[in-house]
């Protein structure tokens, strides 16, 4: 072919399929708008009533949450406190005293006090504080493996044995255990012309970890090791495991580990852009797939969950927060009402007792 189009250089069809631009558009200034015609079936309320299990309403007015909520058919909501101590407790009471039916608490793992020679049982009489108060499980973030040191300033693995004691005590109060470990695969890459989240790492910087001591593989290696240190403790793995770049890992990760489920927070730019896997991975795993968001609880932000999951749709915007995820568009996943319900509401409702 090479000896061909160098042959025919001055080839009017050569020269069209060759031809590049080398434009100087800001990407920032850069917003094309898709002429695709498409139907837009997006639900108003979802087939089901839906539990969101993954988010973090602090700050939030529970009244004003609830509106939401029966504006579009979300029956509870999770609160994943970012608090901690007495704060944390303030939290939990404002919204049972608003609803106890209405939304639940997920405790956040508290590293005061790391450097401690007793830290491990502080953290259990923490928890316990927390159980207490009505918390439904306690959430480990990516701190830990990329930023909390111990005394010695030492990175704490995921896997640090010195942890052990606070994943049974989880057990035993029945209480899960959600690992947010890591982040999305690009996020551990350089940030160049070349990274697919190139304008979401331009706007947070800090959500780079390229370079960091313990690489993605490496961090999910250390927390897979603790799911199967503890098999009697229930984890949910966040944001689809952190491997929704690759669904294979995931499968990997639930046929391994029966007290393992994943939420899909935040991830939807993910599954619906591979909607022919990403639908066979919710049929084969619907008992252990968790809905979720992790986005401020607006009735747009839910419906378009609700449409990637319900229908057919091709090619929409995916709920984002303001800096997107990456330039593309995705496909809804047209599940069956069987899956549906699983993973809105029965999953859910298992884990929060
Ligand atoms: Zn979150």
């Amino acid at each position: 072919m090479t000896g061909l189009l160098l042959a025919e250089a001055n080839d009017k069809f050569v020269a069209m399929v060759s031809a590049k631009a080398d434009v100087d558009l800001r990407l920032s200034d850069f917003h094309p708008r898709s002429e695709l015609v498409a139907p837009d079936r997006t639900p108003l309320r979802p087939r089901f009533p839906a539990i969101d299990y993954h988010n973090h309403l602090d700050s939030m007015q529970p009244e004003a949450v609830l509106r939401v909520m029966d504006e579009c058919g979300v029956e509870r909501v999770v609160n994943i406190t970012m608090q901690t101590g007495g704060a944390a407790v303030e939290i939990l009471r404002k919204f049972r005293a608003a609803s106890r039916d209405r939304f639940a608490a997920i405790a956040w793992m508290d590293w005061a006090g790391v450097e401690r020679a007793d830290f491990v049982s502080l953290s259990i009489d923490r928890l316990e504080r927390m159980a207490d108060e009505g918390a439904r499980g306690i959430k480990f973030w990516k701190d830990l493996g990329l930023s909390v040191r111990d005394a010695s300033g030492e990175l704490l693995r995921v896997d640090d044995e010195r942890l052990a004691p606070l994943f049974d005590k989880a057990a035993e109060l029945n209480l899960p255990v959600m690992f947010h470990t890591a982040d999305p695969s690009a996020f551990f890459r350089p940030i160049d012309a070349a990274n697919e989240r190139y304008e979401e790492l331009a706007a947070h910087p800090d959500w780079s970890f390229h370079g960091a001591q313990y690489g993605k593989s490496d961090l999910l290696a250390q927390r897979d090791r603790v799911i199967r240190r503890h098999p009697r403790t229930t984890f949910v793995c966040a944001h689809v495991a952190e491997s929704s770049e690759d669904l294979s890992l995931v499968e990997k990760l639930l046929d391994a580990a029966p007290n393992v489920y994943v939420d899909i927070s935040a991830r939807v730019s993910e599954l619906g852009r591979q909607p022919y896997t990403a639908r066979r991975f919710f049929l084969r795993f619907a008992d252990r797939i968790l809905f979720g968001t992790d986005l401020l609880p607006e009735p747009q932000m839910y419906r378009l969950y609700f449409r990637c999951l319900e229908t057919d749709d091709e090619y929409f915007e995916y709920p984002s927060h303001a800096s997107r995820q990456g330039r593309w568009n995705v496909c809804g996943l047209n599940l069956p009402d069987d899956v549906l319900e699983k993973v809105y509401r029965t999953n859910a409702l298992k884990l929060l007792g």
